[in-house]
């Protein structure tokens, strides 16, 4: 058993201390505890501890916790592939979505979001790393896209979320982020502030290139086993 609050705390102290070496203000990145793969349990334990806000890749198994944990204020955030015929729960049962990475995604997203619900807060995936295998919009696409989607009536646009290339050098991890945070500030448009951006292994870089969002499962959780889940 990971010790959860130990690791809350570390992971706390980490993005203060990045927060302070890119001179921001503390309290200017929040933790998007990442639960994919791992029991309804742990999420319980750090909700305990402070924990509120939880990401989620698998549909499935996100609702499944979600009856689990009806009982907890936990805002819930989707952070993993689409496929179109999944989103009316997707908008049913989460404050966030990360990864809406075509426009139709957003479309159905605002058009099955219960009315009794605020709107969805949605970022647009962007991809950074120009891999045809990976999803999102390209960046020369970005400005488009907001326009597309900031008037659509039950979706709240935040920012955009990022998933680089897996890169180990500490050196240049931050180069991609800086480029998307250059082209958001360029679109000047007040409803973007949101750049979810950063994991276990780049949080510091992102962090440096403003990250608001970090999202992070391993240094939380543990090691997760290759998931089977959908
Ligand atoms: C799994 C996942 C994470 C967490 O990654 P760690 O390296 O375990 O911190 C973050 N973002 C997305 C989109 C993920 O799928």
């Amino acid at each position: 058993m990971p010790d959860i609050l130990q690791r809350l705390q570390s992971i706390g102290q980490h993005i203060e201390a990045a927060e302070s070496k890119a001179r921001r203000a503390s309290g200017s990145v929040q933790l998007l505890a990442v639960s994919k793969t791992k029991p309804a349990q742990d999420v319980a334990t750090a909700y305990r501890y402070g924990q509120r806000r939880f990401g989620e890749s698998y549909l499935q198994e996100a609702l499944h916790k979600q009856r689990a944990l009806a009982c907890f204020a936990i805002e819930w955030h989707f952070i993993g592939p689409i496929q179109s015929n999944k989103t009316r729960p997707i908008a049913e049962h989460f404050s966030w979505v990360h990864s809406v990475d075509r426009l139709k995604i957003a479309k159905r997203l605002s058009e099955q979001r219960p009315a009794h619900l605020s709107p969805l807060n949605i970022c647009l995936q962007v991809n950074i790393s120009d891999e045809a295998s990976k999803s999102g919009f390209k960046l020369d696409e970005l400005a488009e896209m907001v326009t597309a989607v900031e008037d659509m009536p039950n979706l709240r646009l935040r920012g955009v979320m990022a998933i680089p290339q897996p890169n180990a050098d500490p050196a240049s991890q931050g180069i991609p982020y800086r480029r998307l945070h250059q082209a958001v500030t360029a679109l000047n448009n007040p409803r973007l502030d949101t750049f979810s951006f950063g994991m276990t292994g780049d949080l510091n870089a992102a962090i440096a290139e403003g990250s608001t969002i970090v999202r992070i499962g391993t240094a939380l959780f543990g090691p997760r086993s290759t998931s089977t889940a959908t």
